[in-house]
């Protein structure tokens, strides 16, 4: 018998998750089959492009996709409970999310108190002097200085780092097991990137909180994460413990990801960029998605979808879909 609490389940568990927009033109199939774990205490990272569907596996998490959006096929396995079943309702507050902008996030007609305290009645069932003294507390522990005045300022009256570590405070009023963290630090600059990047990493060791951080930049899942999922139109195309995806990445988007990174060619050298854009799926998958923009596409690239496959071996937890990886269709040559 496992001595994990959790009796060494997942905390969220998505397999085969599919997230479509119907519109009058098309489908778009936003996310499209999609499967990955969290484990408490763990933060586990997205990474992708602008338009790799990862906002909308977000929202599909938290049950927070409008129309006409729809989840239309998979698990949102949370506790052990299918989400996609039994609903939301019964796990409000125990998935919070922080998304980009803190000042999209927070009313700027209430105080960071008012609204932290807002979130503690609904989710906690807290009141009067009880919600004052426990907003106090979650100023304080998202690192805000002198929380006691802090509690009755309003929103423009603080710095964006200060703006987000409210954003943070309010979320984790909801007392959540599960945090996602949708591109938290990218309006920030990278002082106070770094600070928020830290605390939520304090959150994560002192609290068991699981996170899932989603980002477009490689950096930060390099300093935040501990397994990644590399997203592209809609799909994952790599996942593996983030150190073994940074020494020894298998698929080309993910290594054209990696060499886009600030500071990963001298000075003297013009930083690579990915030619095109991020196909907008509509239909199921024929080929790969990737192979307009892959410098290692060969002809079977166009004919055969890549499915996830093992890489790593030893159990390393380490899979790509790629064909360069299918001994069924590339040579050693083609590698
Ligand atoms: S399957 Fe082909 S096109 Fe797709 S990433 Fe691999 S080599 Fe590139």
């Amino acid at each position: 018998m496992s001595d994990r609490p959790d009796g060494g389940q997942p905390l969220l568990a998505v397999r085969d998750l599919r997230t479509v927009f119907h519109t009058e033109r098309e489908t778009i199939r936003a996310v499209d089959g999609i499967s990955f774990d969290i484990r408490r205490g763990e933060t586990v990272g997205l990474v992708g492009e602008s338009g790799s569907g990862k906002s909308v596996t977000a929202r599909s998490l938290l049950g927070l996709v409008d129309p006409p959006g729809v989840v239309e096929g998979g698990e949102i396995r949370f506790k052990g409970e299918d989400l996609t079943d039994v609903g939301w309702d019964d796990h409000r507050g125990e998935i919070s999310i922080v998304f980009q902008d803190p000042s999209n996030s927070l009313n700027p007609v209430y105080t960071v108190g008012n609204q932290i305290r807002e979130a503690l009645k609904i989710h906690r069932g807290l009141r009067g002097e009880a919600a004052v003294e426990r907003a106090v507390d979650l100023l304080e522990t998202v690192g805000i200085p002198d929380p006691k005045r802090r509690v009755d300022e309003y929103p423009h009256q603080l710095s964006g780092g200060m703006q987000q570590r409210a954003v943070i405070a309010t979320a984790l009023a909801c007392d959540p097991d599960l945090l996602v963290c949708d591109e938290p630090t990218t309006a920030l600059d990278v002082t106070i990137q770094a600070q928020i990047l830290d605390l939520l990493d304090d959150l994560r060791t002192e609290e068991g909180l699981a996170v899932l951080f989603i980002t477009h930049d490689m950096g930060v899942i390099e300093d935040a994460t501990g397994r990644v999922n590399v997203m592209y139109a809609g799909e994952i195309v790599e996942r593996a413990p983030t150190t073994t995806l940074f020494e020894d990445p298998k698929h080309p988007y993910t290594r054209a990801l990696l060499e886009s990174i600030p500071g990963s060619v001298s000075v003297d050298e013009r930083l690579p960029t990915i030619e095109g854009e991020v196909p907008t799926p509509s239909e199921p998958p024929s080929d790969c998605r990737f192979a307009p923009r892959c410098p290692a596409a060969f002809e079977d690239c166009s004919a055969v979808h890549p499915e996830l496959t093992d890489v790593g071996g030893h159990g390393r937890d380490h899979a790509a879909a790629c064909l360069l990886h299918d001994d069924d269709f590339a040579t050693e040559d083609d590698r």
